[in-house]
């Protein structure tokens, strides 16, 4: 399908767009990245007759750090946020989320300011500037600054008329050491997500949870605080192992009532890979997840499961060929024994792989590790080798 006929009016400044704007009412309609907007016109979901292009004024280009917090001006790209060192470390969320942003074909025109004014329920940004308490700066008649909390008023609608434009957002300062996390699914990386959460909370001096806020997205017309849950976490101790193996847990009961064979192959991963993470790192105990969804996910190779599925079986398999007891003294855990406990423990380990591979010849093992042959004959006895008589 192609768009209906429409003017086009580039604006060369901020006023010009507001005067255009109010000329045409809502038959204008304002054009930045334009990856919403096009498809919109392209299935004639929208018939603006003037299309008022903002994308080259630089007044809504920068991006601003200072000590309450960072500024975006409208025009900001997801490309110029994801390559900010500075709004990595300053604002971690909001950097985690615009990864999920699209594909980088989008993300190199899609906008800040566009994508709050299209208010798609399963976007990220909205999301991260509900959670954040964001203020959306907007200009028309009169200047205003619109908390996020009273901007998404519904499905695809905000607070702001069409003789307004979005001049930017601000995000207030960043505590570094708040806790936070990002998760969402969708079908394909780079896809809208089907849902997601987003959360933080700040900790006491006890360990519990101040403050928390969680949003999940993708769930309602808009995003949404689920304030239910901000209940349970306050005041909580926060074990972000029981709770991460908890809900992995859960996702996989979850999965396995829709009865979608991805969506559980999908739980089975996102289980198996809380076992490997830095709280558990434990493969083997993943093993029975990558199985599982491994027998699930057999002809999904373009899933987007499919490419955390090879994650986890890169991790599975590489702990399947490391020794328990050695992989115990990797992690510094040796419990009581002395040095020369662990040596002769080692030496039973690698003694016997050393003489299958020197064709079961003492002398060559002998030679090859420096030791005499007659600790070789020990060792091999003692693991139960029989060793042919010399
Ligand atoms: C295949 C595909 C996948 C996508 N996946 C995701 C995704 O996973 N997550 C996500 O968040 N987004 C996704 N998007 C949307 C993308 O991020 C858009 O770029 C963004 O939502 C809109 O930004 P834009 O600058 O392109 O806005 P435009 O398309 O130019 O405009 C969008 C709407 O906002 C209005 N508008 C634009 N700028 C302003 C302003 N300054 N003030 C007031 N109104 C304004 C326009 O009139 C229009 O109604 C996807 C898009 C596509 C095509």
């Amino acid at each position: 399908m192609k768009a209906s006929a429409f003017a086009y009016a580039r604006a060369t400044s901020i006023g010009n767009a507001l005067e255009l704007l109010a000329a045409h009412g809502d038959k204008a309609k304002l054009l930045s990245g334009g990856q919403s907007l096009m498809p919109m016109l392209a299935f004639r979901m929208l018939a603006p007759r003037v299309v008022v292009d903002i994308g080259r004024l630089d007044e809504l280009k920068a991006i601003a750090f200072a000590a309450d917090g960072l500024s975006l001006g409208a025009l900001v790209r997801w490309c110029d946020i994801e390559r900010s060192a500075r709004i990595a470390t300053e604002q971690p969320l909001l950097a985690e989320a615009v990864r999920h942003v699209a594909h980088y074909q989008i993300r190199n025109r899609g906008t800040v300011g566009g994508s709050l004014a299209h208010a798609d329920p399963a976007a990220e940004l909205p999301a991260i500037a509900l959670l954040c308490d964001a203020t959306i700066e907007v200009a028309g008649r009169h200047v205003r600054q619109i908390s996020a909390a009273d901007f998404f008023t519904g499905l695809l609608m905000t607070a702001i008329s069409p003789d307004e434009v979005i001049t930017g957002v601000r995000f207030p300062a960043w505590p570094a050491k708040r806790r936070w996390a990002f998760e969402e699914f969708s079908r394909r990386k780079g896809d809208f997500a089907m849902a997601g959460v987003a959360l933080y909370y700040d900790e006491a001096r006890d360990g519990t949870a101040i403050a928390p806020r969680i949003v999940g997205f993708g769930i309602g017309n808009t995003p949404m605080r689920l304030t239910k849950a901000e209940e349970v976490l306050r005041g909580s101790t926060v074990d972000p192992a029981r709770l991460a193996l908890d809900y992995a847990h859960d996702a996989v009961e979850l999965a396995k009532h829709t009865q979608n064979r991805r969506l559980i192959a999908h739980a089975f991963v996102w289980s198996g890979l809380t076992y490997c993470n830095r709280f558990f790192d434990d493969p083997e105990a993943a093993r029975p997840c990558y199985d599982q969804a491994t027998a699930l996910a057999k002809h999904d190779r373009a899933d987007s499961a499919w490419e955390d599925l090879q994650m986890l079986k890169a991790k599975v398999l590489r702990a399947g060929s490391v020794h328990p007891t050695l992989r115990a003294w990797s992690q510094g855990a040796t419990g009581e024994k002395t040095f020369q406990q662990i040596s002769e423990e080692f030496a039973e380990l690698i003694i016997p792989k050393v003489w299958e591979r020197e064709g079961r010849k003492v002398s060559r093992v002998a030679a090859r590790l420096s030791i005499s042959p007659k600790k070789v004959r020990r060792i091999l006895a003692r693991v139960g080798r029989k060793i042919p008589p010399s």
